[in-house]
């Protein structure tokens, strides 16, 4: 618990699409799921991320917040459209929804195979692409992008930093063993 009496909640990451509502009591465990999504003063959301993309979500009107782990199969999933379902359920508006998608693997460093590639971009149209030598690439916040346009939420804010390329990120891709970046999101007390 933090001084202004804040508690953090972490997910056990496992490349679904589940989303863990959590409510006013605290978690004893972490949730397995890939998104957390809460209307409770206090309690910050956090998501672990060394090359997917952390997507931090909120409605400030509404007080609903949410933190999803979206990449391949997140993407391929709609991972990212099932938290906002989760939000709407706690009277979140999609239109009021503003969306930061954090540091992650670019698509001209992310190569997948050309099966992989096909079944992504028929799942989740926009986030085809070619890596910086040809090969078949998924930029997944352009895969995002276009799935929260779709959804019509409010403001997408992307920070464009790619992890495998800025060497003060985590890289999972570049490094193997390595840490995580946490995005983190919550309503003030
Ligand atoms: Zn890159």
């Amino acid at each position: 618990m933090g001084s202004d009496g804040s508690v953090l909640t972490w997910m056990h990451q496992v490349h679904g699409d589940q989303v863990a509502v959590i409510g006013s009591s605290p978690m004893t465990q972490p949730p397995d799921c890939d998104a957390l999504v809460t209307a409770t003063r206090g309690l910050v959301l956090a998501v672990l991320v060394a090359d997917c993309v952390p997507v931090l979500l909120a409605d400030p009107v509404a007080g609903v917040v949410g933190a999803a782990h979206a990449g391949r199969e997140g993407v391929r999933r709609h991972v990212v459209s099932r938290a906002v379902e989760a939000m709407v359920g706690l009277g979140a508006t999609p239109q009021r929804v503003d969306v930061l998608l954090g540091p992650a693997i670019c698509g001209r460093c992310y190569e997948l195979s050309q099966d992989l590639a096909d079944e992504v971009a028929s799942a989740a149209p926009g986030g085809a692409t070619r890596t910086r030598t040809g090969a078949p690439g998924l930029d997944l916040r352009a895969a995002l992008a276009a799935e929260l346009s779709r959804l019509g939420v409010g403001q997408v804010v992307c920070d464009p930093r790619c992890t495998a390329e800025d060497p003060s990120l985590f890289s999972y891709r570049r490094d193997g063993v390595t840490g995580r970046q946490a995005g983190v999101v919550w309503l003030p007390q």
